[in-house]
């Protein structure tokens, strides 16, 4: 195990070779790595395009003048504050309400306009000082935030609970469903509450309390104010440490109000315009699956997140031009099916070395090619999560992994 690095996430990932790490919270995503990473990105662009999202890109380099204009510049603690050349201040995006609205104010202007629903992922730094905790908490770090633009309250309630449910979605297909709960926080000035979703692990820094009949929670920083379940009433509730893995805030007019953010209604009066922002990480994301999904072997990936669907090992021993042809065939087969391949063709290594790897790494079905498949015109199949070996002949593999 790499010796500085303390997490569970960021230990197994360096040692399966998914990433390396460069400094405190600072990490290079390696070929395996970035597949993973992009489809977990890709998963959420999907839900946020499925509620209307439209996504843009905006820079990671940020003017000192937008943060004072919000007072941000002297709040934001994990700032990263830094000087240009031009003797002008810049901070790197933690979040990016003060470009966002500036930008919605060059192009809003009528309730015509309205409701207007913009993302971005992008890479965010936060001057953490504890980044001790992997990929869960970085100080660079990929995130999707989303900012809705609403002509009024009701509006924007309505977005709030639509997103929630994308939310659910995300969670579903990245593996975290049955571990992740809709969770009390607070809200600070404009809003009684916001919501997080805490995602149930040892790894987590958070400790939340669960109601179990209504599977919601209460973060643990608001208890003393909320004692019982918001929804049936029940108080005693489930304690457990949890990671954050989104967040969703009603900004109603914070963001809005101080850059004059408004538009003209049906009536021709102007209103300053309500926003909600909501967030989540992929990187992170992936560091809280990992916590959630391995063994004592290795990583186990969920099958819409995993580096590659099929993981085809070619053994050596007995008539190598054979198996080797015979292994070739199938990974070209593969693709050509569209199945997601790694193939270790490598020579020279044996077999129990290759099996320890592929477990290490995870991906959800492992084939093997040997002398003994080949005579018998099959290939063996075994699920990362299964003790299971079945043989499967050749013109069937492809319909099974299907
Ligand atoms: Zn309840």
């Amino acid at each position: 195990m790499p010796k500085d690095e303390t997490s569970y996430n960021a230990q197994i990932l360096m040692r399966a070779g998914f990433i390396d790490k460069v400094g405190a919270g600072i990490y290079t995503f390696l070929p395996l790595g970035l597949r993973v990473l992009n489809k977990i990105s890709n998963i959420v662009r999907e839900e946020m395009n499925a509620i209307g999202g439209q996504e843009l890109l905006m820079p990671g380099l940020t003017p000192k003048e937008v943060w004072e204009t919000t007072g941000r510049w002297e709040t934001f603690d994990a700032l990263f504050r830094l000087a240009g050349s031009d003797k002008r201040e810049y901070a790197l995006g933690a979040t990016h309400e003060e470009i966002i609205v500036p930008l919605a104010k060059k192009h809003i202007f009528s309730y015509k306009e309205l409701p207007l629903y913009l993302y971005q992922v992008q890479t965010k730094f936060r001057n953490e000082l504890r980044a001790k905790a992997g990929l869960i908490r970085g100080r660079e770090f990929l995130m999707k935030d989303l900012y809705s633009f609403h002509a009024d309250e009701a509006d924007l309630n309505e977005y709030y609970k639509v997103a929630q449910k994308a939310y659910f979605k995300i969670f579903e297909r990245v593996g975290l469903l049955n571990t992740t709960y809709l969770t009390f926080a607070s809200g600070g000035a404009f809003s009684k509450y916001s919501h997080e979703f805490q995602t149930v692990t040892q790894a987590g820094e958070d400790t939340i309390h669960i109601c179990d009949d209504c599977q919601l929670a209460i973060n643990a920083e608001i208890i003393e104010e909320q004692k019982s379940c918001p929804n049936c009433g029940r108080t005693d509730l489930r304690v457990t440490t949890a990671v954050e893995t989104g967040n969703i805030f009603k900004l109603r007019t914070k963001f809005s109000a101080p850059f004059n953010l408004a538009y003209k209604d049906a009536k021709g009066e102007q209103k300053i315009i309500e926003m909600g922002c909501y967030g989540i990480g992929p990187s992170r994301i992936m560091g809280t699956v990992v916590e959630v999904h391995h063994d004592e072997r290795g990583l186990v990936w969920p099958e819409e997140i995993a580096p590659f669907k099929a993981h085809l090992i070619r053994l050596i021993g007995g008539d190598e031009e054979k198996v080797g042809q015979a292994a070739d065939k199938l990974h070209t087969d593969l693709l050509a099916a569209g199945i997601e391949t790694l193939y270790d063709d490598r020579a020279g290594k044996m077999a129990g070395e290759k099996f320890i790897e592929a477990d290490l790494i995870g991906c959800p079905y492992r084939l093997v090619m040997s002398e003994k498949t080949v005579k018998e015109g099959s290939v063996e199949i075994k699920g990362r999560n299964s003790q299971k070996i079945e043989l499967v002949k050749l013109n069937k593999i492809i319909e099974r992994l299907k």
